[in-house]
């Protein structure tokens, strides 16, 4: 038998803990149909973990995690605890950039018509996948300290070649593995710095002659994701565009609530939704797990053994079964399912 994928889990704060719970019954039913086997450890880290320790990502968990295969997250943060210069705690956002996770990807696929907005879409009628560069760009001079007395406050757009080059290479070879086609997202005709990002992408692009491509402008990119979804095979684009068009891209397959992520490094990976704690509704159970269950669908097909593959193509149909019903809702999507509710109902279609 091959050895058990470890998996720290960090279930985290508001709907976390809960999407998380649904997310491994799922891991535990498809583990023996699939043929691979699992083990998770769970950690806490977050604004719960602050409140108790004094510290959101302890040195000791953060060492602990990184000795494990892969990291699945629930959700990080909470409103109402913030560090003394007033902004949320966001162990997730560190750790990506601690375990220089640059590269996010966004799956969005249709599994119903009745899920989204736009008129005329069936299932897989919209099927993208979006890179979003999770290390530097806009979101690089986070962690300044500004000065209270200050008349201007500026943030940078931060660039390097090597970032860009590793950004748009990922972006290249995940669209080998789909519809051969690339979007460059950017904003190339006002900032320099993604006049920049496109000169990169333009000299790797010239080493994937199989691979189609488009170069836009973000506000563009926008309009046309509303417009003619379909013409998107694989997006790329920096830190803060993809944060943004991450939750269009979402609002356009049924919410947060059915929008998985993944992000990714050369030696570590962690999985998780899109969405937040959504503190509005934790501790009632209404959650829609389905974007945590897809993460974890993405880090078996990260594990890359035939099983977990399998694992993962399970759980993809399953959730394409369940969706057929349009009943079959949990309330964020205009359903009556809870979030346990539907992890069971993924479960017996997995079955089925
Ligand atoms: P963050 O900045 O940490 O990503 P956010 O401020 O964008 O978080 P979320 O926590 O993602 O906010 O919540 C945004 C809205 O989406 C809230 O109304 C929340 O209830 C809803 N939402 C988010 N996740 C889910 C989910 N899994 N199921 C149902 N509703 C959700």
């Amino acid at each position: 038998m091959a050895s058990p994928f470890r998996i720290a889990s960090l279930p985290g704060d508001g709907v976390g803990p809960e999407v998380m719970d649904a997310t491994l019954a799922v891991l535990d039913a498809v583990a023996p149909l699939a043929g691979f086997v699992y083990e998770a450890t769970s950690f806490s880290v977050g604004a719960g973990e602050y409140l108790r320790s004094g510290d959101p990502l302890p040195p000791g968990t953060f060492a602990a995690i990184q000795e494990y295969d892969a990291i699945l997250l629930g959700a990080m943060g909470l409103p109402s605890v913030r560090w003394p210069n007033g902004v949320e705690m966001t162990p997730q956002i560190d750790l990506r950039e601690k375990l220089d996770l640059y590269c996010g990807l966004r799956p969005i696929y249709l599994y119903h018509a009745d899920d989204t907005p736009l008129k005329g879409y069936e299932a897989g009628g919209i099927d993208l996948l979006l890179v979003r560069e999770s290390t530097e760009g806009l979101f690089s001079g986070r962690g300044e300290v500004r000065d209270p007395d200050a008349d201007v406050v500026e943030d940078r757009m931060r660039i390097t070649r090597r970032g860009a080059d590793r950004i748009v290479r990922a972006a290249f070879r995940a669209a080998m593995k789909r519809r051969k086609h690339v979007t460059l997202v950017d904003k190339a005709n006002v900032l320099p710095s993604m006049a920049f990002l496109r000169q990169v992408f333009d000299q790797v692009a010239a080493e994937f002659p199989d691979v189609a491509t488009d170069r836009v402008y973000v506000d563009a990119a926008a309009l046309y994701l509303v417009r003619r979804p379909e013409s998107f095979d694989v997006m790329v684009t920096e830190n803060m565009f993809g944060d943004i068009l991450s939750d269009q891209c979402a609002a356009l397959i049924g919410g947060m609530g059915m929008a998985p992520s993944a992000d990714i490094g050369d030696r570590f990976a962690v999985f998780q939704p899109s969405h937040g704690s959504a503190p509005d509704i934790a501790g009632q159970g209404i959650a829609n797990p389905v974007a945590t269950v897809l993460s974890a669908a993405e880090m078996l097909d990260w594990f890359d053994t035939a099983a977990s593959r399998a694992g993962a193509s399970c759980i993809r149909a399953a959730v394409r079964k369940v969706f057929q019903d349009p009943g079959a809702r949990t309330r964020d999507m205009g359903g009556k399912l809870s979030t346990q509710q539907m992890g069971a109902a993924i479960i017996a279609a997995l079955a089925a």
